[in-house]
């Protein structure tokens, strides 16, 4: 076969074209694979600097547990207020009439009614409203605030049915669940240190927080006494310990994170009170302020940390909280696409805005269990505005949620060990099966469950297997609200007076 002249050049010009093309499909696919290297190692670092091996976890134990002693012996000795609670008198299921809750604690807040029914009467009647704060109250005036509860709350009292009546001359009694750090100066006052969470309202700081309450009650004419001041942590204390006497701990994982526990009175150094007839002391621990040098920190906590309102406070609330988590994330995903065009030549606009991935969204991407990450896929374009992801992107954000709510939901895990340790409960006891139970409650623990598995998970391999049989974590639902109409029932100012 003879090729004539124009056919043979226009052979050779195709062949180069088809070399230039495949050498550009080549250049791209070298690009891509070197970019996707480069994400790889952005994750690979991320779990490296997140990683939380068993004996990592245990000095983070040991140091929340010299914290704890600390806090305990003087007032400012330790990042741990270690806030002494005045609740000497948890609920023992015996209370009985009708009492209110206010629960304050982030993005909800909540007024309950309850019916308390005496010894083995129970609960009788409960009946709650939830109104969510506006974020200009966040950042607002005290007033205000207050105002909006207290209007709130008036409404709820109006729609009291005929069943809730009062015995002759008595006032309606509140307990106030106020979820931010409070120097407690009784069972029923107290001022505020500082506010976390997002809010910042200057004017509050240092004053009593029942005294502004009762200030907003009177101006929308609620006659009512507030006889207990407590946080959800106390709250949820008292909640699970009237279903349940084994309940020593409390623990909250929601926008933020604290901790409670039932101490020695006498082990109290600080303490120069009397001492109260049970021997206890319920104790507030503000554990979102713990911070030790094992704390496993990154480049991303401490830029958060930086723009944040509390910058160097509320470190291990910062890396353990719902507030945070998905934040986090942001910031990893933020930093693989500006580095290395994660999601593309241009950085998404959206991937740039603080706080826009919440941590539901985040835990709805670690839960997604489709074959092809559905609701990756739809989170990512929903909230990020990033379409057309491939699978293969979608597992390493699934990936990087993981590592980020690990680290969280272990470093928790090892808070509690620290907790166990200062009672003396984290070693066999000879011939005693003896239990101690912890009530949970938060947003974050009640529904990122990959996050709850873990912490359980997390630990019954630190106290090991002879002891987690004598270690219970139970989930005080709602107990946050429900303690603190229990409390202001067992701390109520008609005590003597009851008959019960
Ligand atoms: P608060 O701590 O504000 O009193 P909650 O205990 O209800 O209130 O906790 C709310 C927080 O829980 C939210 O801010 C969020 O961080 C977290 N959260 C709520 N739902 C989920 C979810 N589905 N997955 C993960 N975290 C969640
Ligand atoms: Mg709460």
């Amino acid at each position: 076969m003879v090729m004539g002249k124009v056919q043979v050049g226009a052979a050779v010009i195709c062949a180069a074209t088809v070399c230039a093309a495949a050498a550009l499909i080549v250049r791209h696919r070298m690009r891509c694979s070197s970019r996707w290297a480069r994400a790889m190692a952005i994750v690979k670092e991320l779990e490296e600097k997140c990683g939380t091996p068993i004996a990592k976890l245990k000095q983070v134990a040991d140091a929340m547990t010299v914290e704890m002693h600390a806090g305990l012996a003087s007032e400012g000795g330790s990042k741990l207020k270690m806030i002494i609670s005045y609740v000497d008198n948890l609920p023992t299921g015996d209370e009985k009439g009708l009492f209110y809750a206010l629960d304050l604690g982030g993005t909800n807040f909540r007024a309950l009614r309850v019916q308390l029914g005496g010894k083995d009467g129970g609960i009788v009647n409960q009946e709650f409203t939830e109104v969510s704060i506006p974020p200009n109250l966040m950042v607002g005036s005290s007033d205000a605030l207050f105002d909006y509860i207290a209007a709130a709350l008036a409404k709820f009292v109006a729609e009291e049915g005929e069943d809730s009546e009062l015995p002759p001359g008595r006032q309606r009694e509140l307990g106030f669940t106020f979820s931010f750090p409070v120097m407690q100066t009784s069972i029923d006052s107290g001022t505020l240190i500082r506010w976390t969470k997002g809010f910042s309202i200057d004017d509050t700081v240092g004053q009593d927080v029942v005294a502004e309450l009762a200030k907003a009650m009177g101006r929308h004419g609620i006659e009512m006494r507030v006889s207990a001041l407590v946080n959800d942590t106390i709250g949820t204390l008292a909640g699970g310990r009237y279903f349940n006497k084994d309940v020593l701990v409390a623990v909250i994982l929601g926008t933020g994170t604290n901790a409670a526990y039932v101490e020695r009175a006498q082990a109290i150094p600080k303490w120069h009170g009397p001492l109260p007839k049970s021997g206890e002391m319920v104790i507030n621990m503000e554990w979102g302020n713990f911070r030790s040098s094992h704390l496993p920190l990154t480049e991303y906590d401490h830029a958060m940390d930086t723009e944040s309102l509390n910058p160097g406070e509320q470190i291990f609330e910062k890396i353990t909280s719902g507030m945070y988590l998905g934040e986090i994330v942001r910031r990893v995903l933020c930093r693989m696409a500006e580095e290395v065009a994660f999601f593309g030549d241009t950085v998404p606009p959206k991937l740039k805005v603080p706080f826009i991935l919440r941590t539901p969204e985040m835990s709805a991407m670690h839960h997604d269990t489709s074959s092809d990450l559905r609701v990756v896929g739809t989170k990512l374009k929903d909230i990020l505005e990033i379409s057309n992801t491939s699978l293969k992107t979608r597992k390493v954000v699934v990936e990087l949620c993981n590592i980020v709510a690990t680290r969280g939901a272990r470093l928790a895990a090892a808070g509690i060990l620290g907790i166990l340790k200062k009672m003396g409960r984290d070693t066999p006891r000879e011939g005693e099966i003896q239990k101690t139970v912890i009530a949970m409650d938060g947003g974050l623990y009640e529904h990122y469950t990959e996050f709850s598995k873990c912490m359980e998970n997390t630990v019954n391999e630190l106290v090991g297997e002879e002891v987690s049989k004598s270690i219970d974590i139970i989930h005080s639902n709602d107990g946050s609200g429900i303690g603190a109409a229990l409390l202001a029932a067992s701390h109520s100012q008609y005590l003597e007076v009851v008959d019960s």
